[in-house]
């Protein structure tokens, strides 16, 4: 099984690890929790962005120029993606929990 190289970052709070995308909703850090859509969990290739952006991506269909423009991928570690993922998870109304 073919192993793909993890794309490494150098972290000004965590050193070199492997990075991860998020949104750039997610990086300001005094906004109440925008929510956390995670779209690929390999462990080497995480991303996820906020609720706004899943709800543009669904408006747009696909991955437009003008949702590029809106979610501003940006680069963050590994650690950084999983303290964006507990603070910007919002508890699920339904009482359930998707996986
Ligand atoms: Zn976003
Ligand atoms: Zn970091």
């Amino acid at each position: 099984m073919a192993t793909t190289e993890p794309l490494l970052i150098n972290c000004g709070s965590h050193g070199k690890r492997v990075s991860a995308v998020v949104c750039c909703h997610m990086l300001k850090a005094d906004l109440p929790p925008v929510g956390f859509v995670e779209n690929s969990d390999d462990p080497n290739d995480l991303q996820a962005w906020c609720n706004a952006c899943e709800a543009k991506f669904q408006a747009e269909g696909e991955m437009t120029e003008a949702f590029r423009k809106f979610n501003g991928m940006t680069l963050v570690c590994v650690t950084c993606y999983a303290e964006k993922k507990l603070v910007h998870m919002t508890q699920p109304s339904g009482g359930s929990y998707a996986v």
